[in-house]
This record gives structure tokens, sequence and C-alpha cells, in this order.
């Protein structure tokens, strides 16, 4: 069901002289603040800590963005203790009023969209676009879900019985956990954040260390809009520390991770172990990667497929987890789409992302630098580079590579390289491109280009994934409008944006009186 009322944040038309001077002026504003030291939030306290992350540019790494304090064991188990206490009176308030915060909340991002947006440019590399479709996607959320928790707060049991009253009703769970990730540093940890406040949850906020200082402003967001304390704690700080202790702790009672599937496994298997004394088995909602693939087939309109390929596969450098890695050409036209491909990918401009006309930015950092490049390293030995396009030389940058002839069994056909890697995989016959494509232990995005309706069909009805796009690309799902979520290793739960999705942050409890 739609959710009453809600509609999708417009996205910043660049093309207006007016907007593109105010991108220009948050940008020259963001960057005259970089380098401030952001504190923990815990209850109504900000903790300044001696150990601290740095967060760079990653298209300038001599520029700092932000130095932000790093929680130790100590701090996230106060962190604990100050949501267990708030948890008592937040799991009180209506349904409507939680929802009224997350209204606030995209009203004051609303105002600071064009500061958010140039920050995200500067402290994970996006481009002017997807900077501002990231602060529209937060805005989302919680318009949706502030919605969405109104009408569930409304659940009943149909049916009328003599003689009894029925009731049912959700619940919170509690305290919960919520880890996000860096690509979409305000999109992602705004959704989770909210989804498990707005149902009543009190939550304790670890984003990812390469976005920590967009993390903090989501934080302190909230705060601004009057979330009462404790309700919301900030606490960053190493996954391999604060983020063990934590998943551990007997209090938490459920984790809402995005990540990679390494990391999602191990929150599993350390949440599902229980103390002595604890009284529920955590709940993990796990959203974690793909190795998505697009099929083009004898009846595509190549053009159209060049560029859904080209976007699904190299807007933020890759680096989404619903980003098209592989893509599988029919025989009779795959001569003609790999040149036009490879022809497209290498006009890309490639550059610091602030110049709002480079398309094509750097990775996160040098760890994943490396790791991409490893990757490049094996399909250069393993097949052949139709194009291999280097960076700048200051920044981490990597340009677009586009593979073709590898082996089935090659990593780079396999794994999820999170960066600008493409793998062209040749196929007999459509049944064969749908072998290939469902040959994969993750499940989560998938395309078609075909003008075949009978292709069409076939491919709706046997590629396993969550979420399936017909002649378009296959990322940017809009609330509202593609839940998205994937299945098999690319995640445990209800698709985000979608009607079941606050669902699974609370129990369902059932009354009945005999009258
Ligand atoms: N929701 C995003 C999309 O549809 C991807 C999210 C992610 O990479 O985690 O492109």
């Amino acid at each position: 069901p739609a959710s009453v009322g809600f509609m999708n944040e417009p996205v910043t038309d660049f093309s207006r002289a007016q907007n593109r001077s105010a991108m220009y002026d948050a940008l020259a504003t963001v960057e005259e603040n970089l380098g401030n030291n952001y504190p923990l939030i815990i209850q109504d306290r900000e903790i300044f800590t001696d150990e601290t992350t740095l967060s760079i540019n990653p298209a300038r790494p001599e520029q700092l963005v932000g130095r932000v304090s790093r929680a130790n064991r100590d701090q996230a188990r106060e962190a604990v203790d100050s949501a267990r206490e708030a948890f008592v009176a937040w799991k009180k308030t209506s349904p409507q009023e939680r929802a009224d915060y997350l209204f606030r909340a995209a009203a004051e991002m609303r105002k600071r969209r064009f500061k958010l947006a140039a920050l995200e440019i500067l402290e994970v590399g996006k481009t002017w676009k997807d900077a501002d479709g990231d602060i529209a996607e937060a805005i989302d959320y919680l318009e949706y879900y502030g919605r969405e928790m109104i009408r569930l707060g409304q659940a009943t049991m149909p049916g009328a019985y003599p003689g009894e009253e029925n009731l049912y009703f959700y619940e919170p769970l509690g305290v919960g956990l919520v880890i996000s990730p860096w690509n979409f540093p305000i999109a992602i940890p705004t959704g989770m954040v909210s989804a498990a406040l707005v149902t009543g949850n009190t939550v304790i906020f670890k984003p990812s260390g390469l976005s920590s200082v967009c993390g903090w402003h989501l934080a302190e967001i909230f705060k601004t809009v009057g979330l009462p304390p404790g309700v919301l704690q900030f606490v960053p700080g190493p996954g391999s520390e604060t983020g063990e202790y934590l998943v551990s702790h007997p209090e938490v009672d459920f984790v809402s991770f995005t990540g990679s599937r390494e990391v999602g496994l191990h929150i599993v298997s350390v949440a599902g172990k229980t103390e002595p004394h604890q009284k529920g088995v955590k709940r993990v909602i796990a959203e974690t990667g793909g190795k998505n693939a697009i099929i083009v087939d004898e009846t595509a309109d190549l053009d159209e497929a060049v560029r859904g390929v080209l976007d699904s596969a190299l807007e933020y450098q890759g680096q989404k987890c619903s980003a098209c890695s592989r893509v599988i050409v029919v025989d009779s036209v795959y001569e003609d789409f790999a040149l036009r491909l490879q022809r497209s990918m290498n006009s890309l401009r490639i550059g610091p992302t602030d110049k709002p006309w480079n398309f094509f930015g750097p990775v996160v950092d040098q760890i994943s630098a490396q790791k991409i490049q490893k990757y490049i390293e094996t399909g250069i030995k393993e097949g052949n580079a139709l194009l291999a396009k280097p960076g700048p030389e200051n920044g981490f940058f990597i340009g677009p590579h586009l593979f073709a002839d590898l082996p089935l069994h090659s990593s780079l056909v396999r794994e999820e390289i999170f960066g600008p890697v493409l793998v062209l995989l040749r196929a007999p016959t459509l049944e064969s491109a749908l072998c290939m494509a469902n040959d994969s232990r993750y499940a989560l995005t998938g395309g078609v280009f075909s003008r075949s309706p009978q292709n069409i069909q076939k491919v709706i009805a046997d590629f396993d994934v969550g979420n399936l796009y017909v002649n378009r690309k296959i990322t940017g799902a809009l609330v509202g409008r593609q839940p998205f979520g994937g299945f098999r290793m690319s995640g445990i739960g209800y698709k985000a944006g979608g009607p079941n999705y606050l669902i699974q942050f609370m129990h369902d409890r059932s009354v009945s009186e005999n009258t």
C-alpha cells in the first residue's frame, strides 16, 4: 500500500544558474570549515576523545575533512545504558509524535540541503548529482517512514466475535545498533536510524569511519529538532573494537547493518551468541553486497543499453551495492555493443567532483584503491582489457575498466569488486545469459535491455534478484517506488523504502479479552 500523502523529494535542477551558484557557495562554506573536531553524542553530552579518526577528501588526500572522536568500550557501554534508560519513555510516545520528529528532521535537511551535499562531495567523492540525490533520498526516508509508522500504529484485528475483544498491535524491540556504510553517507544511515526510531526503539548509531563527519551531521539534525536525550547516541569507532563490543552487548536487541557481506556474516555470527542472562536473541537486519548483471539481448536498443550499463556500472565509480559489474550480451550484438560501450566509457571526464563537469571521481580511500587494483591486475592476466584507464595522479583515482574473455571462475566474474571494473560476458542465447546471470551467491539487482515482450517476461520470471529493472539503469531505487533490497548473500530482511520495512523493527502483540 502506498503511504498516504508521500511524494518523492524532487532532485535539484543544476541547469538553473541559481542552483549552481547555491552549490558553489555551499562548497566554499563547507571548505572553509574543514578540519573541525567532532564529538561523540551520548545522552545530551558531547564527548571529545583523545583518539580520533581522520576523515579526508579522497580527491585531495592532503585535505582533512574532519577529526572525529572514537568511542572506546566504556563509552560504548555508556551509550547502551543511556539508550536503555531512554527506551522506557520513548516506547510510550505515540507513533504520531515519533513521526513528527522525522518530519521536522526532513524540514531541517531541506534547509541544509546544499551544504550536506557539498560535504558528501568533499568527504566521499560524490558528484553533484549523486550527492544531491543522496540528500533527496534521506528526506524521502524520513517522510515515508513517518507516514508508514502512522499507518502501522493503527493496526487492528479484523472481524467481530461475540463475547471477545481482540487487539493487535506493534511494539518496539528495544535498543538498536545501526552500523552504516560510507557510500550513501546521509541517505542510508537516515533510513536505518529513522526506521529504528520511529518504531519506538532507541538507537546507537555507528557510522563508517570514512563518512563520519556526514554521520555527525545526521545525529546533530536529530538533536536540533529536539529528539529527547538518550533516544539517539552517536558512537563512531573502529568496527573491530567499538562495533564488535556493541554487537555482542547483551542489552542490544537488534542490529541494523548495511555494508559488506564479510562484515554482515560476522555480525550474524556474533549476534547469534547469547549470554546466560540475556533475555532474547538479537535480530539482525542486513543489506550486503551484490554482483549485479545486466542482460542485453539481440532486440535491445543499443543506444539505451550502452547508456544504462554505463550509468549502472560507473556512477559513483561503481561503489554502490546496486552497481552493474557484469554485462551479459547475446552473441549477435556482442561486438557492436562492446565497441560502443568501450568508446563511451573511454569518453568520461575524470577528476575531483567538486567540479560539476567531472562525471567520474576518486574511489573512497587507499585501501579500496589497492583492493580494486588487485582485481585489475588479475583481469589483465586472465582476460582481455578492452579499456584500462588510469586516473589523475594525486588522489585515490582509478579510471573505468572493461574486461572481456575472462574465464567464468575468475574472481572478477564472481566477487564483488566495489569499484569501476566491469566484466563483459558473451552468451549464445537468452537462456544461457539467464543461467550466467543467476550463477552468483548474490541476488540484489539485475537488469535487461530488450524490445521483445516474450524475452522480458522470461527475464522477469527467471532472473533471481531482489530488484529487477527493465530497459533502464539498475541503480537509484526510489523510496516508495522501488523498495530496495536483495536475498541470498545480498541481505536479510525486508526492502528499504517499502511497506514491510518498519515491521522488522518491532514485534507484534495480540491481546484477547473475554467480555
Ligand atoms: N539504494 C541504492 C540504489 O538503488 C543502493 C544502495 C547501496 O549501495 O547500498 O542504487
